[in-house]
């Protein structure tokens, strides 16, 4: 595929926001803050926790480089601020406490989500009980639906990007990254090349329009990989992972869903679909019965729970045998567990090629 810019008549990214109400200080953010260690770490960014010294509260600094690929990215980090500060009032998205500037750097202070990312629950042998599962899913919804009601999409949310404000028990959700985040409607059709790999939705790949449905397409994916640890679309390398992303290649088997719902399987279903239009809104999914339904709470503690076992059930109770029941799963060409790429690469217009 070709070279495409963000916008091809100013070469400028659409939708971007410029307005911001949060002063930047030119303090030197150590004056204010001690940092205590790294969080996290992506392409143009360094999130480090931080304790302010006055209050002895915890925060997370977000040190977003203003110089990218030898170009001037200002802009783009005060939009990042001006999403969040529409977000303010969104309870499922990381406020904004401060920002700093240096001579590289713009710094926001984030409010601090102590529980770190949905991915590590991914990624564990002991995977979340299917009632947790759902009570993020939930959560993650209800954010998305209040930033489509402003029409904001982020279009890269990832279980990277989905934080948790305590480990165990699970906190409640928090959503992080608005790097890519644009305001819908702001003139012109949004058709950019954004996202990572994996998570990226079939009209992203296609250069069709971009709407609120792409990030639904990513809560089905991140919903997938809740459930089964598994990346639904990840190949051995770029090209298959697109190829499984365009043809919506799937595992669905028995094998991926063992012990959970079959309403999860449904779900996922119906957001994994390629035309975005078919998609449900986040309000509809928010009707969807796997995340009202009634689960049995699991008396004993997860760490003694077997590894990937998951749903204690008595209605909705593991897939059993039978080669009979087979009404929500399909056998799978890729029967083999695809696992995670860590080598998290993002596509932006400046990269190019997808
Ligand atoms: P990038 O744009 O580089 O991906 P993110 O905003 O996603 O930056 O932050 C990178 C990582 O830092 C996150 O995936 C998460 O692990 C950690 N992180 C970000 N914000 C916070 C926060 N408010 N609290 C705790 N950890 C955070
Ligand atoms: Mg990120």
């Amino acid at each position: 595929m070709s070279r495409r810019r963000l916008d091809s008549r100013s070469g400028a990214p659409s939708g971007l926001l410029s307005v911001i109400q949060t002063a930047i200080s030119t303090e030197p953010v150590e004056s204010v803050y001690d940092m205590t260690g790294e969080l996290g770490r992506g392409k143009f960014a360094v999130v480090k926790r931080c304790v302010d010294k006055a209050t002895g509260k915890v925060f997370a600094a977000k040190f977003l480089r203003k110089r990218r690929r030898g170009r001037d990215c200002r802009a783009e980090v005060i939009h990042e601020m001006a999403v969040l500060e529409m977000a303010r009032s969104n309870p499922r998205v990381v406020n904004l406490h401060a920002a700093y500037e240096t001579d590289h750097d713009i710094i926001l202070v984030l409010e601090y989500a102590a529980g770190g990312e949905i991915f590590d629950h991914c990624v564990s042998d002991e995977m979340l009980a299917e009632v947790q599962i759902t009570r993020l899913i939930r959560q993650t919804l209800e954010g998305v639906h209040q930033l489509h009601q402003n029409n904001l999409v982020h279009l890269d949310l990832k279980p990277q990007n989905i934080l948790l404000t305590s480990l165990s028990p699970p906190g409640d959700i928090k959503i992080v990254d608005f790097g890519l985040a644009r305001r819908l409607g702001a003139g012109g059709e949004l058709r950019e090349i954004l996202g990572t790999p994996e998570y990226v939705a079939p009209e992203i790949l296609n250069y069709e329009p971009i709407t609120t449905a792409t990030d639904l397409w990513s809560v089905g994916v991140i919903s997938y990989m809740l459930v089964t640890g598994e990346s639904p679309f990840a190949g051995d390398d770029k090209q298959e992972t697109y190829l499984n992303v365009s043809q919506v290649n799937v595992d669905y088997s028995r094998e991926a869903f063992s012990r959970v719902s079959e309403l999860a399987v449904d779900f996922i279903r119906t957001l994994l679909v390629k035309t975005p239009e078919d998609r449900p809104s986040a309000a509809e999914c928010l009707s969807h019965p796997w995340l009202w339904q009634q689960f049995c709470l699991s008396p004993e503690p997860p760490s003694s729970r077997p590894v990937r076992e998951r749903s204690c059930g008595t209605k909705w109770a593991a897939p059993t045998e039978d080669p009979e029941d087979k009404e929500n799963f399909l056998e799978s060409p890729h029967s083999q567990a695809k696992r995670f790429r860590y080598d998290e690469e993002t596509l932006s217009a400046a990269d190019g090629d997808v």
